[in-house]
């Protein structure tokens, strides 16, 4: 069958769609360049939603009942291009771009046609907390990675995976700011870190797989990530983006593998890195720092003993990298760069006033696990002067005080009041730990934060106290609140009070229709902990089967997990 057209006028630049319902030109519309099929994995009946980059065919195959989500979902594909481009520096190589609209798996890309799952359509009341741009960054990304240059064995799918995962972070950093780039690095570091603590850890170039799908995991996606973020602090921006340039044209349509790529970065710096790519490609695991770090007041200086703890018996190795080291005082920061090149090193650093606060891999370049106990004055100054992800480790260990009075009042003031909506969330995750006498106001103030995924932390949290009596403020918060994540919330923490007269009022939306099903789920989850006091396996929420970062079910500091749900290639 022929798909129908929909044309989507672009009245305020590329790649914006203001008005999706627009113009229905009668079919047959779509002609496939040399006559393929759009994907191998495709099924109509369609809808064709046209788009342009420059001269190029950009279009979205989406089933009739998604023409609306098309825009929202979509949309940003020519302004993705274009960014690629010019990072890059090849313009995107093929003569068109289609991406189709699939039941089932996450994204699949075959050379200029993506098959996506359906269930990232989203429309655009609930764009900005379900966007689907990190996944359209991905699949576009793999046009250059992968199809451009084709990795010539599956030993080397990181050629693939890393870059196309990193690329989603440096899209996400440059179209949304370096906090929420801070936040997609820290999410890829955590994503690596569950596998590695909880199932394997392997080197990420290897030719020791039972399966090709094997290599597409934890390692090949975000630990790939975050070595290519090591190796661009390494060499510095401009080397790091003429040796990616450098790559894509000199082996251009070509297969590759992971010599050619290093010998790029030799071609292009004149280093040689062979150490670098040696400890993080071809040997297994992270390193484990053991940090300590004191003021002595006679010598006035700052000490720092840093350790290496990982486990060498797996065959990870001494690690060996340049790190930062902060000095934070009320003026200011003074950096230091240090090598680490021991299990045991020890530096020194002069400090005329001891310093607030001490930082070890500022920017937080590096690929580890982090041991660094710091007193309460310290994680407190922490708390209000670093950056994003440091104010949240501060948040994370604050709560580990949780009979301090200064503490509370810290995690408190940042629940409320910190500028970036993921350090007030975590601010509430923390609040948890402290007694819930004290915690009851201000997790009912954030309840009214600008940020719904704040709120929707801030209702669990409360949700999770179980109190019969907050019944009515749940009630109120769905009534008002305009997102569905909150309401969602809301409606959870109503089924944890226990209250059976709450039953009517859930049935009723449990059998509504609401985006994705996030309140009928919801709902419903409430209807079972109602139903029997001490439900087990409850149907995880639908926030979480589509991989939102509302999720808030795993971590304290960190809730995606994009990787595994998606099941992105
Ligand atoms: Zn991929």
């Amino acid at each position: 069958m022929e798909p129908r057209e929909y044309i989507l006028p672009k009245p305020r630049g590329e790649g914006h769609f203001s008005d999706p319902g627009c113009s229905l030109t009668p079919p047959p519309v779509y002609a496939p360049l040399r006559g393929e099929t759009a994907s191998p994995h495709a099924a109509g009946p369609y809808v064709v939603v046209r788009d342009t980059y420059k001269t190029l065919p950009v279009n979205y195959w989406v089933y009739p009942q998604d023409v609306d989500k098309a825009g929202p979902t979509y949309g940003k594909t020519p302004h993705i291009m274009a960014f690629f481009e010019k990072l890059y520096g090849v313009d995107y190589p093929w003569q068109k771009y289609d991406q189709i609209s699939v039941v089932s798996g996450g994204g699949a890309e075959s050379t200029s046609a993506t098959a996506m799952t359906h269930n990232i359509m989203v429309d655009s009341k609930h764009e900005a907390e379900f966007s689907a741009e990190w996944i359209v960054a991905h699949e576009l990304a793999h046009h250059w990675w992968g199809d451009l240059v084709t990795l010539c064995s599956w030993a080397h799918t990181w050629i693939n995976e890393s870059f196309a995962t990193y690329s989603e972070y440096l899209y996400s950093a440059a179209e949304n700011g370096s906090d929420e780039g801070d936040l997609n690095l820290l999410q890829k570091l955590n994503q690596y870190l569950r596998e590695a603590k909880t199932r394997y850890i392997r080197p990420i170039v290897t030719e020791r797989y039972d399966q090709p799908g094997d290599m597409f995991d934890g390692h090949t996606y975000p630990k790939g990530a975050r070595v290519l973020h090591m190796l661009r602090n390494l060499l510095g921006d401009e080397a790091f983006f003429a040796t990616l340039r450098h790559f894509l044209a000199e082996h251009a349509f070509r297969p590759v593998d992971t010599n050619d790529f290093i010998n790029s970065v030799k071609e292009v710096t004149g280093q040689n890195l062979a150490w670098f790519f040696d400890q993080w490609l071809y040997k297994p695991g992270h390193p484990v720092f053991e940090v300590r770090s004191e003021w002595l007041a006679d010598r006035k200086v700052v000490r720092m003993q840093v350790s290496q703890a990982q486990d060498f018996a797996q065959g990870v190795p001494v690690h060996h990298m340049p790190v930062t080291i902060g000095l934070y005082f009320p003026q200011g920061r003074v950096s230091k760069q240090v090598w680490i090149r021991a299990k045991e090193e020890s530096f020194e650093f002069a400090a005329e006033s001891k310093p607030d606060f001490v930082r070890f891999d500022v920017g937080n370049v590096l690929l580890k696990e982090l041991n660094h106990p710091r007193d309460e004055d310290e994680l407190r100054a922490q708390l209000k002067a670093d950056d994003a992800v440091g104010r949240m480790e501060a948040a994370a260990l604050l709560s580990g005080l949780k009979d301090s009075d200064e503490a509370l009042r810290a995690v408190v003031d940042s629940a409320l009041s910190d500028p970036f909506w993921a350090v007030r969330r975590t601010s509430i995750e923390a609040l948890r730990r402290f007694p819930g006498g004290r915690t009851l106001a201000p997790l009912q103030r954030a309840c009214l934060d600008s940020n719904s995924f704040v709120r929707a932390a801030a209702l669990a949290a409360l949700g999770d106290r179980r109190d019969r009596e907050l019944g009515s403020f749940f009630r109120e918060r769905f009534e008002k609140d305009e997102s569905d994540l909150a309401m969602a919330e809301a409606l959870r923490a109503l089924g944890k009070t226990g209250d059976a007269g709450h039953i009517p009022f859930l049935k009723e939306i449990a059998a509504a229709p609401s985006f994705r099903n996030l309140l009928g789920n919801a709902a419903q989850q409430a209807l079972d902990l109602l139903g029997s006091a001490n439900v087990k396996g409850a149907k995880s929420s639908a926030t979480e089967d589509l991989g939102s970062r509302a999720s808030l079910s795993t971590s304290r500091s960190v809730s995606v997990s994009e990787l595994g749900v998606w099941g992105s290639r």
